[in-house]
Parts: structure tokens; sequence; C-alpha cells
């Protein structure tokens, strides 16, 4: 009786699983959500913005930081974005980006190279610094 009473929970609990998929749970474990729309925000996928307030707010792609910038115009004294291909933090100022024509959703390069690459195989097309120019930033309080 009581293994009857446990199924609907237990097939939820899959079907929550299955559903989210595992790079939610990788992120829920670290618990650090989108500043602009609350998702999750992959370690690796992670754009990261100092104010210089000192306050950090972490966002899960390019155009969610651009957007919340947009209403906030705050002062930056860092401002990373992950490498499309390592998926390590790199200054936004030094970084080359682009983006493909299925998903439309701007990549961030540490090697220049590295864009060229994803151009030719995504027949995509390289972007200006989608945060503006470095001088345009405040990067000292
Ligand atoms: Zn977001």
């Amino acid at each position: 009786m009581e293994i009857r009473y446990k199924t609907p929970l237990i097939l939820l609990a899959i079907l929550a699983l299955v559903a989210s998929g595992s790079a939610y749970w990788t992120a829920a474990r670290k618990g650090e959500r989108c500043a602009f729309d609350g998702a999750f925000v992959r370690p690796t996928a992670a754009i990261r913005l100092t104010t210089v307030e000192g306050m950090v707010a972490v966002f899960d792609s390019i155009a969610c930081a651009q957007r919340w910038m947009q209403n906030r115009q705050p002062g930056i004294r860092s401002l990373t974005v992950p490498d499309a291909v390592s998926g390590q933090p790199i200054d936004a100022s030094a970084a080359v980006y682009g983006k493909g024509p299925a998903s439309g959703r701007i990549r961030a390069f540490a090697r220049e190279e590295d864009l060229e690459q994803f151009l030719r195989w995504s027949k995509g097309e390289a972007v200006a610094n989608p945060f503006g120019a470095p001088t345009e930033r405040v990067t000292s309080p």
C-alpha cells in the first residue's frame, strides 16, 4: 500500500529531473541565478559583473547582462564573459564576439582564431563588443 502511495511522487520527481536537465542541477548546487531573469547559471556560462559599489551580479547570457545594464546603467569595476571554447572567464573588453545565424546568441572568445573558426563553422558573423568600447565604461570609482 505504501509503495502505491509513493509512486506518483517518484514519477513527479523523475519528470522534474528529465525536464530540467543536468545543467540545472549543477547550477542549482552552486546556487547562482541570473540577475536579470532568475534562470540558473551554469558556472562555465556565467557572466560576472562587479559594480563600482562592489555589488556582484551574475548572468546566464550576454543578452541578459545587456538588458540588465540598460535598465540600471551601473558603473562597472569588472566584467567577465566566458570563453565559448574553454568556459574560462575573460575580461569582456579583451574578448572578441560572434553570433551564429541559428540561435542569434552572442558568444565570447578569448582568441581571434577561435572566433574565426566558429564563424566558418556556423556561417555566423562577428559582432562588436556588446558592452561597448572599454573607454565608455567606468573602470575606477
Ligand atoms: Zn538570464
